[in-house]
Formats: structure tokens, sequence, C-alpha cells
């Protein structure tokens, strides 16, 4: 079996089911519903431009049956006419967008009752146009406007009901017969909110797939930071490891060869190696030279302060540490103040020739010399550290701008 038939494939959005009854989990429901309404806006005007168009078509065609007709329906249209531009003026601002379905709704109610009143108190003959005012504004919240199918289907049924109430008023009086227009309504009705079932179906199901990959997206990144971490930390001393100091250290120097404006004004380097430590691990035994080595990285760790400075492990026990911006004379009573630290310790090392506790020599070079890298600027470090392991060890020496190593005791 090959490393990649063992990873179990991401879940989608299409592995979670949707119930029957279409409710998510309470916290999901709840932006679902703002996905939902800002979905719906993008097409309401268009939906309520059809029905503002709708409404001065059927008063146009109104005046041409007979002006007596639109003396009569003109205030139901106007006010309709008013609603639907309300509903387009909350589409304003995002704020009042959030009573945009109430809005709708109130519309839908206004466009359904104002046909039921003109169906009931206009000549018998027209009257069955205006009935079916009610079908129309279901199909409208349904499929034009679409509210929420369990709102429209609340609200169909308050529609549907106020129709028969209405067609009860004056039974007898109408050319039609009553059933058949109610027939006709439920007709429409079951239509516009089959429509809108399925659509909301799908809306939600597409709403889920995006949210579990914005889940996956987030926990990609934080696993990738951890790999980051991982990759560029020493897991002994918690120091950047060599990788990492290599990345930082080119990074800085780019930044001050470029002059970029957050560039350091200089780098120190202070690179120091543990004395004798062959001999610590012959005496006290390699996992005792681990402890060692991370007391002595916790010195220069505890040291550092600012975001940009940084303790590096170079090597087994070699150690670099980065000073952006810092004078060269405070770093070197850095250095010096981090070898007394060590000393003060007092680590028994019974191996060493120079000391009874664990001691380190520190080299330090700066980058107002005329190092070009980062890399020369560590060759000269090494050389200044060298130079303190030649003058007898435990001290601090340094390359100066003049490319002179001077040992400090
Ligand atoms: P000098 O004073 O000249 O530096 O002498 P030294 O004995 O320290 O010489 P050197 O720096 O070459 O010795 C490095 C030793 O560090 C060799 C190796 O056994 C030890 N070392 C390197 N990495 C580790 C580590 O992770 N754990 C332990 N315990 N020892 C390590
Ligand atoms: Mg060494
Ligand atoms: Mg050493």
């Amino acid at each position: 079996m090959t490393a990649n038939q063992n990873h179990t494939p991401l879940p989608t959005g299409n592995d979670i089911t949707l119930p029957w009854h279409l409710r998510l989990p309470k916290p999901l429901e709840k932006d679902f519903r703002l996905y939902f309404r800002a979905s719906a806006a993008k097409s309401t005007p268009w939906a309520l431009a059809l029905v503002a168009f709708l409404i001065v078509s059927a008063m146009f065609i109104e005046s041409r049956i007979s002006v007596d007709v639109l003396s009569f329906s003109w205030r139901s249209r106007l006010f309709t006419l008013m609603l639907t531009g309300g509903c387009l003026v909350l589409l304003r601002k995002p704020q009042w967008r959030n009573w945009l379905h109430e809005a709708t709704l109130v519309l839908a109610f206004a466009i359904s009752l104002t046909g039921n009143y003109l169906g009931v108190t206009i000549e018998p003959s027209l009257s069955y146009p205006f009935f079916l005012h009610t079908p129309l504004a279901i199909l409208m919240i349904c499929i034009l406007i679409r509210v929420p199918f369990y709102v429209a289907l609340g609200s169909s049924a308050i529609m549907i009901a106020c129709m028969i109430f209405s067609l009860q008023l004056n039974p007898g009086r109408y050319p039609f017969e009553p059933t058949t227009l109610v027939l006709v309504s439920l007709a429409f009705t079951c239509t516009g909110l089959f429509g809108q079932y399925v659509y909301e179906r799908l809306l939600r199901q597409y709403f889920l797939s995006e949210h579990v990959l914005f889940q996956h997206r987030n926990e990609l990144h934080s696993a990738n930071l951890v790999l980051e971490n991982q990759a560029t930390v020493d897991g002994m001393t918690g120091c950047i490891n060599r990788r990492g100091m290599e990345s930082r250290l080119n990074h800085l120097y780019h930044q001050l060869k470029q002059k970029t404006p957050d560039a350091p004004e200089r780098i120190t380097l202070i690179l120091f190696d543990i004395d004798f430590f062959k001999q610590y691990n012959d005496t006290y035994g390699h996992p005792a030279g681990d402890e060692c080595l991370k007391k002595v990285a916790s010195v220069p760790l505890g040291m550092v302060q600012s975001d940009t400075d940084f303790v590096a492990r170079y090597g087994g026990e070699e150690f670099v540490i980065t000073l952006a911006d810092s004078s060269f004379n405070d770093a070197l009573v850095f250095a010096e103040r981090m070898r007394n630290r060590v000393e003060q310790l007092g680590i028994p090392h019974s191996g060493s020739r120079i000391s009874q506790v664990v001691t380190i020599s520190v080299g330090v070079a700066c980058s107002d010399s005329n190092a070009e890298n980062g890399g020369q600027l560590l060759k000269m470090a090494d050389e200044a550290l060298y130079q303190a392991k030649g003058s007898g060890r435990n001290r601090v020496a340094l390359m100066s701008n003049q490319g002179v190593v001077e040992v400090l005791n």
C-alpha cells in the first residue's frame, strides 16, 4: 500500500446530508440566514422592478377596459406601487436590508389583500382577475423575492385563507365557481412552494460546502504554521535552527542592503561555542551534555528582548545571537554579560582545562565592517571566536570594523 492510499479523503459539504426539514444546527442556521439574505438581496431589485412594471401594466389595462374601473382601483394600485418603492429604498443600505424580507412580505400581503378587496367590491364580471392577485403574490414571494421556505409556507396559508374568506363575503354573486378559483390558487401555491423548497435546499447544500471548505482552509493554515515552526526551530533547545537562522539573517541583510523602510541600521552577530564540550560529554555522558546545552541556551534566550533579535543553534554546541539595530558597544556588553552568566550557572565541568565550571568563548562581528552578506558576517564572527579560543577560552573577541581581531579580557 502506498502512502497516498492511507489518506482518507477530506469531507466536503456534500457529505453532510440535509434533513428533509432543511434545518441546520443552531449556529450554522444563524449564519445561513445572513447568507440567504445577502444572496436574495442581489436579485431583489430586478424582482421589485418587475413587480412595479406589472402593477403599472395592470393600471394601463384597467384604463383600457373602463375609466370607471381605474378610478376605483388606482388607490390600491398606488399603495402597492409605493410599497414596492419602499422595498427598493431598503436595499440602499446594508443595515436596512435586514428588514427586506419583512418588507417584501408586507408588499405581498398588500397585493393579495387589495386584490381580494377589489374582487369583492368591483363589478362581478371583473372580479376573477382581482382574486388571482393572491396566487400571484404567493409566486412573487416564492420565486421572485425568495423569502425563506417556512415563512413562504406560513404566509401562503394565511393569504389563501384570506382569499377564501373574501369569497365567502358575497356567495353566489360571482360569475364563476369559487372552488375552481381556490383550486387554481392552490396549484399556483404548490408550484411556488415546491420551487422555493428545492432552491433553498440547493442553497443550503452550497452554503455547507463553502462552510466546510472554509474550515479546511483554516485547519490547513494552522497545520502549515505548526510545520513551518517545526522546520525552523531546534527541538532540544527551543532556539531557531540553522536553516531558520540563515533565512532570517539573509532577509535582514537584504533589508539592510535595500534600505527598506523597516530595515535595521546594522546587524551584529555574536557567535559562541562551549569550551571543552567533548570532554564534558566524555566525563558526564551524552544525556548530561544535552541538559548542559539546554541550560546554556537558556541564557541568551532570556536576554534577547527585541522581536527582530533572535538566538539560533548554529551547530552542535555553537550558537548565534543576531542583534538588529544594537550599537557595536551594546553588542559587546551583551556578549560579555552572556559569557559571565553562563559561567555563573556553575555547571560543574571537571574535564575543562581552564575552569571548574562550563564556560563559553564568544566572537562578535558587525555589519558596519565591509561584510557583504550574512555568510561573510558569520565568517568574521567565527574568526573572532577562533581567536577567543586561541587566547585561552572563556572570553569575548571582536572583529573590528577595520578587520582586526581584538580579544577582551
Ligand atoms: P573547544 O573548546 O575547542 O570548543 O573544544 P570542544 O571539545 O568543545 O570542541 P568542539 O567544539 O569541536 O566539540 C563539539 C562537541 O560537541 C562534539 C560533540 O560530541 C558535542 N556535541 C555536538 N552536538 C551535541 C549534542 O547535541 N549533544 C551533546 N551531548 N553533545 C554534542
Ligand atoms: Mg564546536
Ligand atoms: Mg566547543
